[in-house]
């Protein structure tokens, strides 16, 4: 088991890494535990590539704030 292991939120499609707001590039870590989501610009083209209109789109993100 590894102490102190940070866990961190990466996207599944651009693989940049949550920082408290933001959303930037970083190199894979060994002492870091990924959580794979969704950054908001690639959830917003995955809704849009599900079906969604971009006005629910926008609803839906307005939404999840
Ligand atoms: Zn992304």
């Amino acid at each position: 088991m590894v102490k102190n292991l940070k866990i961190a939120i990466q996207c599944c499609e651009c693989h940049r890494v949550k920082d408290g707001a933001v959303w930037h590039e970083e190199p894979h870590r060994d002492d870091v535990a990924y959580s794979h989501g969704y950054c908001p610009t690639c959830m917003r083209n995955a809704l849009i590539r599900f079906g969604l209109e971009s006005n629910m789109v926008n609803q839906a993100l307005a939404m999840a704030q």
